[in-house]
């Protein structure tokens, strides 16, 4: 099939990429230039595992191209992915600007029938928005064309994009035009042929679970981070307490990690578009609300910790942190805990050595020339002569340090580790002072 992605970034390159490893001829468009330049050249804009091989495979079976040019991108599909930010405004609610100006965008070129699948996470509603955009466009040219609107949100996690959308949980497709559930079902059949795991629904309840999905994850995370809290008062250890809920089938174990807090580019955004909706329907979602505010605190444990240890006033101190991105596998940072934290521990007159494995030049672009943050070469350079070390993103490689380099190149041998990473136990015999997160003295 000939399908288009209207931009290009970590959502839309992964599913214009992994559609072309199908068969299918995608022309992946975008804006952005710098983008599309390095894409042309054989690079990836993006940090995702597995990505590069895929595009550079259906780049040289000519099943794979990028343009800028949108006369081309709409010509192009039958299909026109729309898969471009969906950023929060000022008031919490989704930006949709960039998705009515995709679906303008089309309108204004399209001559023959398209499907236009809405990829990007939008509110209820967003299809209609949609089509009332493209059939303006098509009366401004005074033209008469069918087309037909699709939601399909994208659940792909970043760090596994890839491995998500070849082998999904579910791909959800709401919809009501006949023509263009076929066609949808057609491009899908290739990745649910071991099991029907695609769902046709309305589209509004389509739209409706994306929002449902992420606020249901980001609430079980803020309610192990809040149960933590109370562990370490009480003298529990979270860790156990996460394996004992977790073995019951009805909670199971994932998402169940207390940490310092959810960040990336969906939780927050998601959470904080569906209390804005909720309250223009005049309905309160309090859970949700709890949820947020729990996490905008949880955001500041560390800083707690390290301020409880060390005192208010961190003048002259020097912390080694390790982890930049919102979570492995990516270099994203977007609402990253690490932000809050790096801000915080500057504001109180600290320094910090960063080291991430992926993260560092986004990093860069982030702190800007900001000169209290310097950045390390390695895990084990960003230790030497700090007064303790941070850890706030789970990145395998610091999964088995080097305790006694902890220890030895450590001013004074404190770890406190945002992720739970490590055992208390362990850290204790190797002579090291451990603060996890809900961890107690008997763990
Ligand atoms: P992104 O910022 O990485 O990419 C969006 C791209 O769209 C950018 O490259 C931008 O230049 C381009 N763009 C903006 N307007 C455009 C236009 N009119 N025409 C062409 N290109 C345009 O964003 P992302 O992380 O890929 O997220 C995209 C959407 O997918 C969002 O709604 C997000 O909530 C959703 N989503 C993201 C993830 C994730 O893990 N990142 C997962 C599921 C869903």
């Amino acid at each position: 099939m000939k399908v288009t992605v209207v931009g290009s970034g970590y959502v839309g390159l992964v599913t214009g990429a992994c559609l072309a490893e199908m068969g299918n001829h995608v022309l992946c468009m975008d804006l952005d230039e710098r983008k599309i330049q390095v894409l042309r050249e054989g690079g990836l804009p993006i940090h995702e595992p597995g990505l590069l091989e895929v595009v550079q495979r259906n780049v040289a079976a000519k099943r794979l191209e990028f343009t800028t040019d949108v006369d081309a991108a709409v010509r192009h599909g039958t299909l026109q992915f729309i898969a471009v930010g969906t950023p929060p405004d000022e008031d919490g609610s989704a930006d949709l600007s960039h998705v009515v100006a995709a679906a303008r965008a089309i309108g204004e070129r399209m001559t023959d029938y398209k499907v236009i699948v809405d990829k990007s996470t939008v509110p209820v509603g967003t299809a209609d928005r949609v089509r009332e955009a493209v059939a303006q466009a098509l009366a401004a040219r005074g033209m008469e064309l069918e087309f037909a609107v699709v939601s399909n949100p994208e659940f792909l996690k970043e760090g596994a994009a890839v491995e998500d959308f070849m082998r999904p949980d579910r791909i959800i497709v709401g919809g009501d035009d006949e023509r263009a559930l076929l066609l949808m079902r057609a491009l899908y059949a290739p990745f649910v042929r071991s099991r029907d795991r695609l769902l046709v629904m309305d589209v509004r309840s389509a739209e409706f679970t994306k929002y449902a999905a992420n606020a249901m994850l980001a609430t079980r995370i803020s309610f192990m981070n809040e149960l933590a809290l109370l562990a370490e008062k009480v003298g529990a250890d979270i860790e156990r307490v996460r394996l004992g809920m977790g073995s019951d089938p009805r909670i199971g174990y994932s998402f169940l990690y207390a940490g310092a807090g959810y960040g990336g580019s969906c939780f927050p955004k998601d959470v904080k578009a569906l209390l804005h909706a909720a309250a223009v329907q005049g309905q309160a979602l309090r859970v949700l609300d709890a949820v947020e505010r729990a996490n905008d605190q949880q955001k500041l444990v560390l800083v707690d910790k390290i301020t409880a240890r060390f005192g208010a006033d961190l003048a002259g101190r020097v912390f080694a942190l390790w982890g930049l991105a919102f979570k492995p596998g990516t270099d994203d940072m977007r609402e990253a805990p690490s932000r809050v934290l790096v801000q915080q521990l500057l504001a109180r007159g600290a320094r910090v050595v960063a080291y991430d494995p992926v993260a560092m030049d986004e990093a860069r672009r982030v702190f800007g020339d900001n000169p209290g943050i310097r950045y390390a070469d390695s895990a084990a350079a960003a230790l030497q002569d700090a007064d303790a070390l941070v850890l706030i993103t789970e990145w395998r490689e610091f999964k088995s340090p080097d305790f006694d380099a902890l220890r030895t190149q450590l001013r004074q041998p404190v770890v406190f580790d945002g992720r739970n990473l490590f055992e208390p136990a362990l850290m204790r015999a190797m002579g090291l002072e451990y603060h996890g997160i809900g961890r107690s003295a008997a763990a």
